[in-house]
């Protein structure tokens, strides 16, 4: 009998499984498609690498690096560049680097930045027990930094309309901190004050992209898997028996002691029993377009960054611009540049239904703009992600504590993946380690 079965073998099921396996499992992961990784297909072509998804990682993390050590995934930092990013509001490119300078930078007005700054003394209580991004970051930082910032991390993060997206549902760590201090910053503080002092210096995180892209990631944690990655085998169902669950395949059947369900909600709601199929209704996805420029260095001159994420008034269609050859080896071939920009999602569908000429007119335009001459690509590429990006919608916490209790009257049965409770690949690896953990815990109690 197979204890552990995965279904589904994007990152987030093969982060799964390589982290069941190093702690002692033998997990099988069973992938509709004829190869790993899901949506993060990396585009390898003409010299240029282009990551339709995920594109790098912050490591090292506590719950990701000890998996890729262990699958032997080669990572490698990114230059300096990384640590310095950009804002463009308020009609011009700001920087912002990890110097104490950057709070001087001119993203918001004096009196949007004095507001700001008291964040601390504001006591305003929620209005209701799941506010959206924009509500919750303009109740605690006032309207001017609390919509600049809100737009910036739902489109940066989800692709989504910072009034759609739950604050709580999307990202939980903040609101905790305000939970527990009654602000952002005085819950920051408090936890810097009572984390015990390392023995050793920590090692700050900071980005890394993996050796062959996303895609070469994907394999290497399929080879590590060996044959328990099984391609071209979509699950039809999974059904509970007796006490451990079997999982139906085309003519064929797995039984498995834990199944996790590494699919998005709209997917796994179609092959679960009905009780779970109806608590995972109700959640929403946007589809994304990326699109790769690449030219000559010369002409694509691109600032030394990470990239720009661009301010409610902007005016321009693209979310944000990744400067990809400046940050990431390996992704431009020498002497030229590659520029990624990002359209669609819930912040403005009508993108996605663009032409492809249309779209890398667009981010030709707005690039141009953003590093105020004119860029001449000489190579181009778009890639539709469909149907898209889950959109943690206002909602999505108390949506979760409902799975919760589906999922808790079939034991052995749960969900991972960048549906539920993250959307990166640090979120996946943290629920990588959840589970794991809670196999470990029920393998001792047996
Ligand atoms: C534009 C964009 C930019 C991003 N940037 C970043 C970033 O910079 N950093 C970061 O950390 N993350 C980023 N992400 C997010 C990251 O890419 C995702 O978290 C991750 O790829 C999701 O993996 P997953 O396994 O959860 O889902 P998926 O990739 O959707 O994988 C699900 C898998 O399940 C399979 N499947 C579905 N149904 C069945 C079935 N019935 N039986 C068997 N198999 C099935 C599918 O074929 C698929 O392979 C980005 C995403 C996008 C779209």
């Amino acid at each position: 009998m197979n204890t552990i079965a995965i279904v589904g073998g994007g990152l987030g099921g093969l982060l799964t499984a390589a982290e069941f396996k190093r702690r002692g499992a033998e997990p099988i992961v069973l992938e509709a498609s004829d190869r790993p990784g899901g949506v993060a297909q990396t585009v390898v072509e003409d010299g240029f690498l282009l990551e339709p998804a995920a594109s790098s990682m912050l490591l090292p993390k506590p719950d990701l690096s000890p998996i890729l050590d262990a699958a032997g995934a080669q990572v490698t930092p990114a230059t300096e560049a990384a640590k310095t990013r950009y804002v463009y509001t308020r009609g011009r490119l700001i920087e912002i680097n990890e110097s104490p300078a950057a709070l001087l930078a001119p993203i918001v007005s004096v009196r949007g930045k004095l507001r700001a700054a008291a964040e601390p003394f504001v006591k305003h209580p929620a209005e209701a027990p799941e506010e959206s991004l924009l509500d919750f970051l303009s109740r605690r930082f006032g309207p001017e930094m609390g919509r600049l910032g809100a737009t910036l991390m739902a489109h940066g993060v989800f692709a989504a309309d910072p009034a759609d997206l739950s604050a709580r549902g999307a990202f939980p760590a903040m609101v905790d901190l305000d939970d527990e201090a009654g602000s952002i910053i005085r819950g920051v503080l408090r936890r810097r004050k009572e984390r015990p002092k390392p023995a050793s210096p920590k090692v700050r995180a900071s980005v890394h992209v993996p050796v062959g892209g996303m895609a070469g990631l994907a394999r290497t944690l399929a080879d590590y898997l060996g044959t328990a990655f099984v391609p071209n085998t979509p699950v039809k169902y999974v059904k509970p028996s007796g006490t451990g669950w079997v999982v139906e395949t085309e003519g064929d059947s797995v039984t498995a002691d834990m199944v996790v369900l590494a699919v998005p909600p709209h997917q796994a709601r179609s092959i679960t029993p009905p009780d779970v199929a109806e608590a995972l209704d109700g959640t929403q996805v946007a589809p994304v377009v990326v699109v790769g420029i690449g030219a000559p260095a010369s002409d694509l001159p691109l600032p030394e960054g990470f990239g720009v994420l661009v301010g409610p008034d902007s005016g321009f269609r693209t979310l944000g611009v990744l400067f990809e050859s400046a940050y990431a080896p390996g992704r431009a071939p020498e002497g030229f540049a590659l520029a990624k920009g990002i359209f669609g999602g819930s912040a403005d569908p009508a993108a996605f239904d663009l032409a492809d000429d249309a779209l890398v007119e667009l981010l030709t335009e707005e690039t141009s703009r953003i590093v105020g001459t004119p860029v001449r690509p000489t190579w181009s590429k778009t890639v539709r992600t469909f149907p898209g990006i889950p959109q943690y919608r206002i909602g999505h916490a108390a949506w979760l504590r409902r799975l919760d209790e589906a999922l808790g009257a079939h034991p052995g049965l749960h969900v991972a993946g960048w549906g539920y409770r993250g959307i990166g690949v640090s979120g996946l690896a943290k629920e990588a380690n959840r589970l794991a953990t809670l196999w470990e815990q029920q393998a001792e109690r047996t």
